[in-house]
């Protein structure tokens, strides 16, 4: 995996694939003979809900919503609205990263008000130690620790959301001082 002194390649392209794989298998398996309805969480997750889907072995439909999300109150709100309905469907909430748990806490409450038949959530990376607020994630990805992570739908200032690995960025003041000191290295 490569490296530099600023940050780190944490999770391969490959170890990606294999586990994304896995969780569109137990998914199928779970919801066969239904017809779930995948929430994307943008923007973080929409390279991991593309790859999720393509692996999903039952008709599933995909809609999307954007939330605002104020400082670490753990207040929310809408900044874009699902397209369709979610009253009587399988909701699975598709996050790339469960943090603090708090943002996963709303969306999951508020799909249950909107009348949804059932909510799941299938995160990609969960930091656990983080938690602060106790969720649960019904199909779990990986386990990683407290570092900030890029890659692979996740940002920092914008940037680096479309590299197919995960890096842990190791210093935080080198990405503060020029947000392209990765990318000057990797492109
Ligand atoms: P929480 O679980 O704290 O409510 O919020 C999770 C959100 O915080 C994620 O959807 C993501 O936008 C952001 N986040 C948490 N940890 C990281 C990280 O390591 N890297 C990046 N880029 N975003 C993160
Ligand atoms: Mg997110």
């Amino acid at each position: 995996m490569r490296a530099f002194d600023y940050a780190a390649e944490v999770i391969s392209e490959d170890e990606i694939r294999s586990r994304v794989s896995e969780l569109g298998n137990a998914i199928s398996a779970d919801y066969e003979g239904r017809n779930p309805v995948f929430v994307s969480v943008l923007t973080g997750s929409v390279l991991f809900s593309a790859d999720l889907l393509r692996q999903v072995q039952v008709p599933g439909e995909i809609d999307f919503l954007a939330l605002n999300r104020f400082g670490e109150s753990g207040r929310i709100s809408l900044s874009m609205d699902t397209s369709g309905p979610l009253f009587d469907r399988d909701v699975i909430i598709v996050e790339e990263i469960v943090d603090t748990g708090l943002t996963l806490n709303v969306l999951r409450q508020m799909m249950i008000d909107r009348g949804a038949s059932s909510v799941a959530t299938v995160g990609l990376l969960d930091k656990t130690r983080r938690r602060v607020t106790d969720v649960p994630i019904e199909y779990r990805g990986f386990e990683v620790g407290d570092e900030f992570l890029v890659g692979y739908g996740l940002d920092w200032e914008g940037l680096y959301r479309n590299l197919p690995s995960l890096w842990a960025i190791l210093d935080i003041e080198a990405f503060v001082e020029d947000r392209l000191t990765l990318a000057r290295d990797l492109f």
